[in-house]
């Protein structure tokens, strides 16, 4: 499958970036998406998924570590009503964040 130029009307490569007879640029958006991928494939960082998994990961850690912190204070402060619902969720989002580091 071939494109037209937009300028000079003639069939051209579809992974060429310019016409080959009057050398007018082809938009990004008619050239094939395979040419795209070989394009642009040096500029991904092919860790990057997995990088953010750990930011997330640290992420949740210090907020799980502060809920539990914040727990620690309502058991001295003698607000026992939202203590143990506040110790779950800081818990289980430690537990989710260090499986985020370990597993990323
Ligand atoms: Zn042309």
């Amino acid at each position: 499958m071939s494109i037209k130029c937009r300028n000079c009307g003639k069939e051209i490569d579809e992974n060429s970036p310019i016409c080959m007879y009057c050398g007018t640029e082809v938009p990004e958006s008619e050239i094939s998406p395979e040419a795209k991928v070989t394009m642009h494939t040096s500029n991904v960082p092919s860790s990057s998924n997995a990088s953010s998994a750990k930011a997330t990961g640290a992420a949740l850690i210090i907020i799980g570590m502060i809920l539990d912190i914040v727990s620690i204070i309502m058991i001295v402060s003698s607000s026992y009503g939202a203590f143990g619902i506040v110790t779950a969720i800081g818990t289980i989002l430690f537990i989710i964040g260090i499986a985020l580091v370990a597993n990323g």
